[in-house]
């Protein structure tokens, strides 16, 4: 196959590290590539596509409802638009000015990270509680429930939980207080995937909204995403999404996905539609949602291990090197290979191996997050055939064993 890029003048890389945003992502199966261009070439109405892809989220999170979104951020900023206005219009116009609705959104302070922009943008104001000691020694406790149920009044629109695999306190113990004074509760699960039990792990925990990265490990369209919960939030979601510049009286929404009967007016374009999604991501990411399903953890993680193995076999042995093979499902959901550097042996710190790795023809993307601890990691889930032998190569080169 010809190299698309090479005719605006851009060289792809290796990536060794993993789906990222800043390195375009994951890379999709051709079945998921063959989707999208047919879907490309064929218009429907993209509430219909829309109330289809309901079905198949719903299907496969137990969700009540589902909805295609342009990422997992995207979805956090319709989720939140979601529990702020409910389903009156006149709210949803005015977004992001928030004045006389509920409008705070709880969170542990633990949990904040850049992402919740998304959530913030919807004009609501985030309120912290707990605080996650990690520098004194005396940190061993983490926001608690009750820290949450201080913290809701008349006003609050949601708690707002990010889920990692190590996030405190636990979901259900949120939910429980959360429900307790009627307020909703979204979780960030962008990249809880796999194990593919947590699509449906969240919701079963109570959760009333969760999204999902399509673009990560389900290794759809970059630019899509998974919002599942409630029906009436993910219908009101849609209607904060969806471009509504159409006539009351033509407008026939789907029944799965709007109740038209249930609204004053048709609310006008909303906050979310800045973040539109085309028929080919929602295509794409139904396709991809699909064969991540049908593949299942195991075979996966085989997969992904024989990219890691191959790349350990061409790394071979190195002075001043340990390569160590991250290869336990039960201890991490993706294998990995975590290359710990004897820097006075080498010469060179782990950042500067990062550094060398990126700068040379292909440039090759490893994993830096270990750096401080003299430890250049790489992932599996964006190498195609061969490349694993490639890096290993050029490993070998940058830690001056050929
Ligand atoms: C990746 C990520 C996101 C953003 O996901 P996109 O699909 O890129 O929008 C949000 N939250 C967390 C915790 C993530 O890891």
């Amino acid at each position: 196959m010809s190299n698309i890029y090479e005719r605006f003048g851009v060289c792809p890389i290796i990536n060794a590290s993993g789906p990222s945003t800043r390195l375009s992502g994951a890379i999709m199966a051709p079945e998921v590539a063959a989707a999208m261009a047919a879907a490309s070439q064929q218009c429907v109405d993209i509430a219909e596509l829309q109330a289809a892809a309901c079905v198949q989220i719903a299907r496969h999170t137990g969700a009540e409802a589902g909805y295609v979104t342009s990422g997992a951020a995207a979805g956090l900023l319709l989720a939140t638009a979601a529990c702020v206005t409910g389903l009156d219009p006149s709210k949803m116009n005015r977004l992001p000015d928030t004045k006389g609705m509920k409008n705070r959104v709880v969170m542990a302070r633990s949990h904040r990270n850049f992402y919740d922009h998304a959530v913030r943008s919807v004009g609501i104001e985030l309120v912290e509680v707990g605080i996650a000691d990690r520098y004194s020694g005396a940190g061993v406790r983490d926001a608690e429930p009750w820290e949450y149920t201080a913290a809701i009044d008349d006003n609050t629109a949601a708690v707002f939980y990010v889920a990692y695999a190590h996030t405190q306190p636990d979901l259900v113990a949120v939910v429980e207080v959360a429900h307790a004074a009627g307020v909703p509760v979204i979780v960030d699960a962008a990249g809880q995937l796999p194990p593919a039990s947590n699509l449906k792990r969240f919701i079963a925990e109570g959760a009333d909204l969760v999204c999902f990265s399509g673009g990560k490990t389900i290794a759809g369209p970059q630019a899509s995403g998974i919002l599942a919960g409630r029906r009436h939030l993910i219908e009101a979601a849609a209607l904060q999404h969806l471009d509504l510049d159409i006539l009351w009286e033509q407008w026939s929404p789907p029944a799965g996905l709007i109740n038209k009967s249930n609204l004053p007016g048709a609310p006008h374009h909303g906050i979310g539609r800045p973040c539109k999604v085309g028929k080919e991501e929602i295509v794409g990411l139904l396709t991809a949602l699909e064969l991540f399903v049908a593949e299942g953890d195991a075979a996966r993680f085989a997969r992904w291990l024989a990219h890691m193995e191959a790349l350990v076999k061409a790394t071979g042995s190195i002075d001043g090197a340990v390569v160590e093979l991250r290869h336990d499902p039960k201890r991490a959901a993706i294998p990995a290979v975590h290359v710990h550097l004897d820097e006075d042996v080498i010469g060179k710190s782990a950042l500067d191996v990062v550094r060398e790795l990126q700068d040379g023809s292909p440039g090759i993307a490893a994993n830096p997050t270990y750096h401080r601890d003299g430890v250049v990691a790489f992932g599996p889930l964006c190498l195609k055939k061969g490349e694993a032998e490639l890096v290993g190569q050029r490993l070998r080169q940058v830690l001056n064993a050929v």
